[in-house]
């Protein structure tokens, strides 16, 4: 029996690769073109032009990680804009967008997004029965946080005056 209408969900999918890790992604995305086909992609520059030529599906493109692109997807996880984040980062070698890697990794974790690092957690995560359904995802709640911010802004502010 087929998914049910209401429960087929259109994802948005981030994609992302440094350049050592550029041929798996490529690879592991023409292997799951049909699955990705009925999502909405998004990915950092490079990532973006190689998988639009791989796949002749449309990708948004962002700039290239080095340049903010990492820190643009980081933005749309934060507006609540990325449902899956792909991101096979490279072990080996340093990049001089590594804060960047860092605060993208931290934010995806923050805000409770699924993350693939790798070709078999990617695979392990679009071929879950989650993916394939509707998914409440746990929003996590940083209302309080927010406030002891605050808090803490306005205490000092008292010292000082
Ligand atoms: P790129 O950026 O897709 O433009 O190569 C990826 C990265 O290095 O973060």
């Amino acid at each position: 029996m087929g998914a049910h209408p209401e429960n087929q969900v259109r994802r948005r999918i981030a994609l992302i690769a440094h350049d050592n890790c550029k041929a798996d992604i490529a690879e592991w995305a023409r292997f799951n073109r049909a699955l990705l086909a009925q999502h909405d992609l998004v990915a950092t520059g490079t990532t973006g032009q190689l998988l639009t030529a791989e796949l002749g599906l449309p990708v948004t493109c962002l700039h290239s990680g080095p340049l903010g692109g990492d820190q643009q997807i980081g933005a749309r996880i934060a507006e609540g804009e990325v449902d899956i984040l792909i991101f096979f980062w490279d072990p080996l070698e340093p990049h001089p967008h590594d804060p960047d890697v860092k605060a993208l990794l931290r934010l995806a974790v923050a805000w409770n997004i699924p993350v693939a690092c790798n070709r078999s957690s990617a695979d392990y995560l679009i071929s879950s029965p989650l993916f394939a359904r509707r998914y409440d995802r746990r929003q996590p709640d940083f209302t309080d946080y927010a406030r002891r911010g605050w808090s803490a802004l306005a205490a000092s502010a008292d010292q000082v005056a």
